[in-house]
């Protein structure tokens, strides 16, 4: 066992052992040993459940592919060697090593299909989800097209006196969705295509207060709400991208305004430890019920009871990447009725 673990630690094409322990690494060999031994033994004909298990033990420690049949080679050869070393008669060493071979051709055939099987869910589950996003980017097109379409088609049945307010502001509000969506799915394909990079700059929280506050206070009392800022005086300046803090705190901060009916909402800016900060957006608004809290930065998503209101389910789906591609992490605290907390918890040190 020692000199497989050298082997694979002294091997430069795996790579992904440099990520585990020496005790993760070894842990699975003694199970494999022993269904080998059991195979020597005449017990079994087949690769046990531990050998069959050993590829997938290896995925869920990061391994590729070719990393385990690397790792297999490298026990083929060492096992080879030992029973050249160690056996009585050339005969027993060949009938021993044909075993041996069996044994490890078994186990490298079921990590192979097991790979391609999970490689196929893999794939399978991308498609059915790119499947319905295209549903849903469909149908929004679809009624906005037909909103428009219905507005023409009644100026070409009227006499020309209709009510050409009610229409000009139907056209407007849904040429606004459909931009609105446009716009969402473009940063959405850019965030998730890995083509938009985190430009890094010294932010002042104080600063970034401000700016949001000048842009929301006014929305805000126009909808009778509430509006609070509160800047930790213990955080200081961060490292981060400003253009992409603002995008995060105005996703927060315009969903909350959309789903508050009354109450207030507060921005909070705050130090949570030595290296990570809180970028935080509560309110008094609708809530979220447990049940649909883990599923809101779902693409497309938008929670039962929000039908009424514009939106387009894209807004915390793009929040959440831009945070992620800030170093950040995004949670939220809600409670149906009561009100929603969005975190955005961020390195102080980009
Ligand atoms: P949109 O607001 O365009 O529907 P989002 O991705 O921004 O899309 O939000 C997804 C869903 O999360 C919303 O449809 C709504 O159901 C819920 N949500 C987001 N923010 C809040 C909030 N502050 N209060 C209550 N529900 C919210």
């Amino acid at each position: 066992m020692s000199s497989w673990v050298a082997a694979v630690l002294g091997n430069l094409e795996i790579q992904n052992c440099d990520g585990i322990s020496t005790t993760q690494l070894r842990d699975h060999l003694p199970k494999l040993l022993d269904d080998l031994a059991a195979r020597l033994d005449r017990q079994s004909h087949d690769a046990d459940a531990d050998a069959k298990a050993h590829g997938y033990f290896r995925w869920k420690q990061g391994y590729h592919l070719s990393e385990v049949l690397q790792e297999l080679a490298l026990l083929r050869g060492i096992l080879i060697g030992e029973m050249a070393q160690h056996s009585a008669s050339s005969e027993a060493t060949l009938a021993t090593s044909l075993t041996v071979h069996a044994f490890l051709d078994d186990i490298v055939r079921i990590s192979t299909v097991r790979f391609a099987e999970q490689q196929q869910a893999e794939l399978q589950t991308l498609s059915n989800s790119r499947l319905g996003l295209l549903h849903t980017i469909s149908h929004e097109v679809r009624n906005a097209v037909n909103a428009i379409h219905l507005v023409l088609e009644f100026h070409r049945d009227s006499d020309g006196l209709a009510d050409r307010e009610q229409d000009t502001h139907t056209l407007r509000r849904t040429v606004s969705h459909l931009r609105d969506l446009l716009d969402n799915l473009l940063d959405f394909a850019r965030l998730s295509e890995g083509e938009t990079k985190a430009e890094r700059a010294i932010v002042d929280p104080a600063e970034l207060a401000g700016e949001l506050e000048a842009t929301y206070r006014h929305s805000c009392e126009e909808a009778g709400l509430r509006f609070g800022v509160e800047v930790d005086p213990t955080l200081e300046k961060v490292e981060s991208d400003p253009l992409k803090l603002r995008q995060i705190s105005s996703n927060l901060l315009s969903n909350a305004l959309k789903y508050t009916p009354q109450g207030g909402i507060a921005l909070r800016l705050r130090s949570l430890d030595a290296t990570r900060w809180a970028l935080e957006v509560a309110d008094t608004g609708m809530g979220i019920e447990p049940e649909f809290q883990t599923r809101l930065f779902e693409e497309f998503y938008r929670a039962p009871g929000t039908e009424k209101i514009h939106g387009t389910g894209l807004g915390l789906a793009i929040t959440k990447r831009l945070v992620e591609l800030l170093g950040g992490t995004i949670r939220v605290e809600s409670k149906a009725g009561a009100g929603s907390t969005f975190a955005a918890i961020l390195p102080k040190r980009l």
